[in-house]
């Protein structure tokens, strides 16, 4: 292509697309694990400040090769999306609200500068690929395919420097749900998600990337999430302490569960229902589940979807919770369920929330005495969900 200097760089084109299917086919095998199986495709656009997105492709799965120096591999400039594609009661793929990761990623990207694109060039993409490898998508009730479409920086030199080339790729793997009911159990085996707040480890801050899908935030809760494991707890609950809320206390908002958005439903004085979750602050990523939970509710509210005439109505509520909202609401009884919500576990109740403050638990080396020898400290305060058959008839 030209060159010259007056040449404006190319926009990601989707009409452009080329497409080169593969030759040979992988088997697809009954039991998949999620995440180690990809599709026999994957998408692939580069991008360099002259020539602006290269023709887009969707080619035969294979592996990159990388220079050693190359930025994302040293700086974390790496972004990513997290999507799945069902199959609809007629057969055919459903994606859920895709242009919304479509967008999200190019905002991750702005974030740590990573050059944008059109958000509806790239689902043309995307849908052209789940087209493709729809066999992929198992014919099983809440299977589907896992869609990882990601940014990397790809400028290869070690300055502390942004990366003005980039590669965007989709790749997919097929998954089935996080939590298989039990064939034997009558009633749901799963008594929810136990969660370990603590306070030695935050995930995000206010000016921070919190709001946002980029790789960095990710690697620093491998370890808190192991913490947690080891302290009989699935994930941890991760909080923000504040000094602003209640003169000369401090308090610990409540951000995010793990990867999940965090949901709490109160009882109200008039009977009916509050479904609250933290405020999109800066620190919390955006979900669309979250989005869609707060959506359906309130379309619930104003019109029941089921067409039954609910007497209890679900409030809405974005605002801060903090963990002494939570246990004041539990000691008063109000609280109901806590939720969490994201593409992954979908929508999941809390079975327990551990609670450990580090400054009431430090050892003479800073170090919670739980971090150390993995178990739960004695002064840890334990929050009991009610279990869910009691709040299984919500609204
Ligand atoms: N919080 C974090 C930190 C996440 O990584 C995710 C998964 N994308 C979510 C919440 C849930 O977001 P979504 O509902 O869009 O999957």
């Amino acid at each position: 292509g030209s060159l010259s200097s007056s040449a404006r760089p190319m926009e990601l084109d989707a009409s452009k697309l080329k497409v080169t299917l593969t030759s040979n086919p992988k088997t697809i095998s009954k039991d998949i694990m999620f995440g180690q199986t990809t599709t026999d495709h994957m998408f692939v656009a580069n991008y360099d400040p002259v020539n602006g997105w290269s023709v887009p492709e969707i080619k035969p799965y294979e592996r990159l090769s990388l220079d050693p120096t190359t930025s994302c591999l040293h700086y974390a400039t790496s972004v990513f999306e997290g999507m799945k594609a069902y199959r609809g009661p007629d057969g055919k793929p459903r994606i859920f609200r895709p242009i919304k990761n479509m967008h999200r990623l190019v905002n991750s990207a702005e974030r740590v500068a990573l050059p944008a694109f059109d958000p509806e060039a790239l689902l043309k993409c995307l849908i052209r690929l789940v087209a493709i490898d729809e066999r992929w998508i198992p014919n099983l009730p809440e299977h589907c395919v896992y869609i990882r479409p990601f940014m990397i920086g790809t400028r290869e030199a070690l300055g502390v420097l942004p990366s003005e080339e980039a590669m965007l790729l989709i790749i997919m793997s097929p998954a089935g749900p996080i939590f298989k009911p039990s064939p034997t159990a009558p009633t749901p085996s799963f008594l929810g998600v136990n969660l370990l707040a603590v306070t030695q480890f935050t995930r995000a801050w206010p000016g921070g990337t919190g709001a946002h899908k980029v790789a960095g935030n990710y690697a620093p809760g491998f370890q808190p999430q192991k913490t947690a494991k080891a302290a009989g707890y699935d994930q941890i609950l991760y909080l923000l302490e504040d000094t602003t809320i209640t003169p000369g206390k401090r308090e610990y908002k409540v951000t995010e569960a793990g990867v999940m958005n965090f949901f709490v439903v109160l009882r109200r004085d008039d009977g009916d229902l509050d479904l609250v979750t933290p405020t999109l602050d800066g620190t919390i990523l955006p979900g669309i589940t979250r989005l869609s939970v707060l959506e359906l509710a309130n379309a619930h509210t104003r019109s029941p979807l089921d067409g039954v005439n609910h007497s209890t109505k679900i409030h809405t509520h974005e605002r801060t919770i903090t963990l002494s909202d939570l246990t004041s609401w539990h000691r008063d009884g109000r609280l109901l369920e806590v939720l969490v919500v994201g593409t992954a576990i979908v929508i999941a109740p809390v079975g327990r929330i551990g609670v450990q403050r580090v400054d009431e638990n430090v050892t003479p080396n800073g170090l919670a005495p739980m971090a150390e020898n993995g178990e739960a400290s004695s002064k840890e305060h334990v929050l009991v969900m009610p279990s869910y058959p009691e709040t299984a008839g919500l609204g």
